[in-house]
């Protein structure tokens, strides 16, 4: 487009100035006809072409910032249908506004490395991969800055109904100077990059996900920072997935919509996660066993493995892995970084010396101490549970049993937030083994 404009301006400056010339100069005949004119032209007009493009490129770099006021809420009809039929109270103008207000938190969240400010919204899996991916970030001394973001649209492109959940996938749109600046500049070095960094568009699928069958009910929505079992206030309490009112896990999906997953625009394909595995015979005795929260339980396993190979320590898994199986997780990966996961898949599941064991395929990429490319990479992750585990958690992550904080990153046997006693190895998915698709 801009190069379309720029011919165009070009021509009329080049014709106008030509025949303006042409009409000054009268009758008076010069030999060689038209050419001298045409050689008298070119260099001024080009001269004109030059700055014109200097102050769009200047313009580029350092604004004009784009200011929405209104974020444009939309949604496909039909779609949303597929929720009304059973839940006439969903309105999805109101769902659109409590995203809004969860995508503001959620990059406030992510810029400041606050992860704390929105775990009871979001999923085990979203918690856990922003907050191990900050903390990567926080070791290479680099920190990613979002300045002048604004959210543009936001719109429900479709709806998943499956036999445990139901899943709406909206298109985020939103501008940002998007940078990633080495920590410990001065505010003057850091306001420079901002400045000479353009604000571009980007676009991600938010993937929202709870328990089939739930009804909308008045003041009693996630999104807006309310327990959605009781209605009490919760806005504020972001680190603490349970509610102090009633006790219930909020960000379970058992109650309302929790963000599940983000996807970038470029990779996601619709109806890609099949609902085709049949899990039935274990979903009777165990709450746990749906392909939404395995892959999101393995999304987490698989980001722990990762940060214990960077931090080289098998601490950060402990907690969530077999205990007979810890030693034998190879951590010889110990390099890699920029890391990003594609894909988390389930495969099947299977009774095993008396446990339910999944194998999930993560597709993800990352470059090695020595590359500065990434390599794609695929990995099964094998996970284990009881038959017998009753946790309520769904799709929230492992908490506190007394408070809802998240588990300490170590192998303290105290909560860091109410210093009750903490689970050794957590009553949920556990690592069993993971190893290299060949
Ligand atoms: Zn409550
Ligand atoms: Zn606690």
């Amino acid at each position: 487009m801009k190069n379309i404009n720029s011919f165009l301006l070009f021509s009329i400056v080049y014709i106008s100035f030509i025949l303006l010339f042409n009409q000054t100069m009268g009758r008076k005949a010069i030999p060689g006809g038209m050419v001298p004119y045409l050689i008298i032209a070119l260099p001024i007009v080009l001269a004109s072409m030059g700055f014109y493009w200097l102050m769009n490129y200047i313009a580029y770099k350092k604004g004009p910032v784009k200011k929405i006021l209104d974020t444009a809420l939309e949604f496909e009809q039909a779609e949303v249908f597929k929720i009304k039929k059973n839940d006439n109270q969903f309105d999805p103008k109101e769902f659109l506004k409590g995203v809004k207000r969860l995508a503001t938190i959620l990059n406030q969240a992510w810029c400041e490395n606050k992860m704390d400010l929105v775990r009871n919204m979001v999923s085990a899996g979203i918690y856990n991969r922003f907050r191990i991916q900050l903390d990567l970030m926080l070791k290479d001394k680099t920190k990613n800055i979002m300045a002048d973001w604004v959210l543009s649209r936001l719109n429900i492109r479709s709806v998943e109904v499956d036999e445990v959940y139901e899943t709406i996938h909206l298109e985020l749109t939103a501008y940002a100077r998007d940078a990633n600046i080495t920590t410990g500049l001065s505010p003057e070095e850091e306001k420079n990059i901002i400045e000479n960094t353009p604000q571009t568009y980007y676009s991600e699928i938010w993937s929202f996900v709870r328990k089939k069958g739930l009804k909308t009910e008045q003041g009693k929505f996630l999104l807006s920072g309310n327990c959605p079992n009781c209605g009490g206030d919760i806005s504020g309490k972001g680190q603490l997935s349970k509610c102090g009112y009633c006790g219930s896990i909020v960000n379970s999906g058992e109650f309302d919509w929790v963000l599940a997953e983000i996807t970038q625009h470029e990779e996601w394909r619709p109806n890609l996660s099949s609902g085709s595995i049949d899990l039935s015979e274990f979903q009777a005795s165990n709450g746990l066993v749906s392909r939404q929260i395995i892959e999101d339980r393995a999304s987490v396993l698989f980001w722990r493995w990762i940060q214990a190979g960077y931090f080289n320590s098998r601490t950060y898994l402990s907690r969530e892995t077999e205990k007979e199986r810890l030693d034998t997780i190879a951590l010889n990966h110990s390099g890699v970084h920029d890391v990003a996961v594609g894909a988390v898949d389930l495969n099947g599941c299977q009774m095993e010396s008396g446990k339910i064991k999944a194998e999930v395929l993560i597709l993800w990429s990352g470059a090695d101490t020595n590359l500065s490319e990434s390599l794609h990479r695929e990995h099964y992750l094998t996970l284990a549970i009881q038959p017998s585990s009753n946790s309520k958690n769904g799709l929230s992550g492992n908490s506190c049993p007394n408070c809802g904080a998240p588990l300490p990153e170590s192998d303290s046997l105290n909560c860091d937030y109410c210093s009750a006693e903490v689970p050794a190895i957590t009553d949920d998915w556990l690592l069993s083994s993971i190893r290299e698709k060949n």
